[in-house]
């Protein structure tokens, strides 16, 4: 039996509007039906900006105070809600019940971030910037004071096109920053988990948004070209794979739009020999297979230097063979599946890639102990990897982990600075001058230090370098306000 196409969330009403093409999810655990999502309707879109267009002017002139009061309203039903969503993701996602509540928990922190909204929204005022001479009618000193200053104003209605990976947390990283400080949104979600954000959107509205200001569209493709190409968006943000972010990045950028991408990566990390052994069996395991490898930050090749591997290697093996492979609703299940049958079969196909390529196979994830239906693959590991080989280089999105090995320091910093990407970068060592080295020769955007996921919180801004990221301005942190608000300078002389 299937199941209708799940509704579109537009000027505060659930609406259902078909393109001609739909996509049908199911549970990667079990195969059954979750929800269809359309994926071609563009008059959604069409309905979404006419809303938000409708909504913003009254909107960007509520005060900002009266603006996040909705938001700690949210933050209060977001706790409330919390177990019911977390549901929601481990049945369309995937992830266990523990990373699912984690990644709403996360979500939350963005939300409290957001009402930060009177403060990170200020401007800057500079009286008496310089004096005027020209009519100096009203100053005994003999000039006429001016004053400068710059205001942050938003930039009006918002897009955000998010990935499968985070489905309630990444989306939160956009919209409540953007409303926060004025302008209005639409997000176009993941079209293979879409039901955990519309949700979350839909408790935004039990929270008191006015209609209009946060909207939903479902869609593939062709909706998010719809939404770079349409005059009525001022700003877009994207979080999603390389390919598809440098896309998005100048297509946007084409049609004179803000932009910002955070996307693909590769991530490495260090290990050192003085390194605390624990510490970095236990970093690195959770860094690799920690939401079954689906994380813009897992740290999916470990560098070993000098005699570190002869430690590391044999506790990856042991401490990743424990790992219990199952159902994410299940509370002994350790890591869930892949969220759907092209992930695993992407994952099955770099591990052969690996064996051609000569990587030595020391673990091999399709043999775990694991449910026989649904998209399940166990923990994978590779020794031997080198840089030049494809599955030393490429996002494989899936809990393989690729181990190389470096004679220095310096030689570990030039096998991850090969790297295209540039997202994260973790060192494990109990050395401060070999992290101070790190820090300081790694060429990444976020990384860590005796840390697996070097994860930012939501007061500072997330994204990478190199082709993780597109665009200027992160998520995020400062960064996300300024993203969301365009600068205004007024110059003030009062004759
Ligand atoms: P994806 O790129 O396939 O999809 C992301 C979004 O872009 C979706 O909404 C999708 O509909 C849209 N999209 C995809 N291809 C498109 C195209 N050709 N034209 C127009 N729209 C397109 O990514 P995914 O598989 O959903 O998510 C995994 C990727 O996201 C990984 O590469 C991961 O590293 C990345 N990611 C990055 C970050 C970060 O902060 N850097 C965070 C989470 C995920």
């Amino acid at each position: 039996m299937s199941i209708s196409t799940i509704p579109h969330l537009i000027d505060g009403q659930l609406k259902s509007l078909d393109g001609s093409e739909t996509r049908q999810n199911v549970n990667p655990a079990t195969g059954s039906e979750v929800g269809s999502a359309a994926l071609d309707a563009t008059e959604a879109v069409d309905q979404a900006v006419a809303a938000a267009a409708r909504a913003f002017p009254d909107w960007s002139k509520t005060p900002v105070g009266d603006r996040v009061q909705h938001l700690f309203r949210y933050k209060m039903l977001l706790e409330e809600h919390i177990q019911e969503l977390a549901d929601i993701v481990v049945e369309e996602h995937g992830k266990t019940k523990g990373e699912a509540i984690g990644s709403v928990r996360r979500g939350i922190d963005c939300i409290e971030h957001a009402c930060g909204a009177p403060v990170l929204m200020q401007g800057r005022t500079l009286p008496q910037i310089a004096v005027s001479s020209t009519f100096c009618r009203s100053e005994d000193e003999g000039g006429v004071g001016i004053d400068s200053a710059v205001d942050r104003v938003p930039v009006g209605v918002c897009a955000g096109i998010t990935p499968f990976n985070f489905p309630v947390m990444v989306p939160m990283w956009m919209w409540p920053m953007a409303v926060a400080t004025g302008n209005t949104f639409i997000l176009k979600p993941s079209e293979k988990d879409p039901l955990s954000a519309l949700r979350a959107t839909e408790l935004a509205q039990e929270a008191g948004l006015p209609p209009g200001v946060l909207n939903l569209v479902h869609g593939g493709h062709d909706v998010v070209n719809h939404l770079l190409a349409h005059p009525g968006i001022a700003a877009i943000s994207f979080v999603g794979s390389t390919g598809a972010g440098e896309h998005v990045y100048r297509s946007a950028a084409a049609h004179g739009k803000r932009v910002q991408c955070m996307c693909g990566a590769k991530n490495h990390s260090i290990i050192m020999p003085d390194a605390n052994q624990g510490a970095a069996i236990d970093g690195v395991l959770g860094s690799a297979f920690g939401n079954t490898g689906q994380r813009c930050l897992a740290g999916s090749v470990v560098v070993c230097v000098g005699d570190s591997a002869d430690w590391l290697v044999p506790g990856l093996v042991d401490a990743a063979k424990k790992i219990n492979v199952g159902p994410g609703k299940e509370a002994k299940t350790d890591m869930g599946p892949l969220q759907d049958a092209d992930s695993l079969s992407r994952v099955h196909d770099y591990i052969e890639v690996g064996i051609q390529e000569g990587g030595a196979l020391l673990l091999d994830g399709r043999q775990a102990s694991m449910p026989s239906q649904g998209c399940f693959v166990g923990p994978t590991i590779f020794d031997n990897v080198t840089p030049d080989m494809r599955i030393g280089q490429e996002e494989i999105f899936g809990p393989v982990l690729s181990i190389m090995r470096a004679k220095s320091l310096d030689e570990a910093v030039a096998m991850v600075n090969r790297s295209e990407y540039g997202n994260m970068a973790v060192m494990f060592t109990n050395s401060g001058h070999a992290a101070r080295k790190f820090e300081n020769t790694v060429q990444s955007g976020m990384l860590g230090i005796n840390v697996g996921v070097p994860a930012p919180m939501a007061a500072f801004p997330f994204a990478g370098w190199g082709k993780s990221f597109f665009g200027d301005l992160h998520t995020n942190g400062e960064d996300g306000f300024r993203f969301f608000t365009k600068s205004r300078v007024t110059v003030r002389r009062w004759l």
